[in-house]
């Protein structure tokens, strides 16, 4: 399979590694939105949340708990936003599951959001049958 992600994870492409265990590489991405701009990627592949394994799955957000710490204090972030894309509508480019680390900068440039809307008697009552 060709796919970029499990190369880099699996050490046969180099990159700039902040972390690895057995289960994960942490790196620095290529085209950062900011200063310390980091992704989370399983050795295992699953091309998104959805086919991710329950234990892969159960282990990230530690490990981003860990990373997020770390940069907190060594980079001096003053936020940071995890950020998680499946599909092409939502941003996803490369099709193995990975997590965004983002510190954020008082002043930074990086945009992450929408524009609030208003949720309806009508909505609520749907989304609540269909999702409950
Ligand atoms: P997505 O849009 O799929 O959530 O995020 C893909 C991210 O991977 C992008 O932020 C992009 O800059 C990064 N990226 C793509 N190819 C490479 C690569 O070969 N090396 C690294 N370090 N990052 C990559
Ligand atoms: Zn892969």
């Amino acid at each position: 399979m060709d796919c970029i992600f499990c190369k880099i994870a699996h050490g046969e492409i180099p990159s700039a590694t902040l972390y690895e265990d057995d289960a994960f590489r942490v790196i620095l991405d290529v085209g950062p939105a900011s200063r310390g701009h980091a992704l989370i990627l399983p050795k295992e592949h699953a091309k998104d949340l959805y086919s991710l394994s329950e234990e892969t799955a159960s282990k990230v957000l530690v490990l981003a708990k860990k990373m997020a710490s770390k940069m907190s204090e060594a980079l001096g972030c003053d936020g940071l936003n995890l950020v998680q894309n499946n599909g092409e509508i939502a941003g996803q480019t490369v099709f193995h599951f990975h997590m965004h680390l983002i510190p954020r900068y008082k002043g930074d440039d990086v945009k992450i959001g929408w524009r609030p809307g208003r949720l309806s008697e009508k909505d609520k009552n749907e989304l609540l049958s269909l999702l409950r």
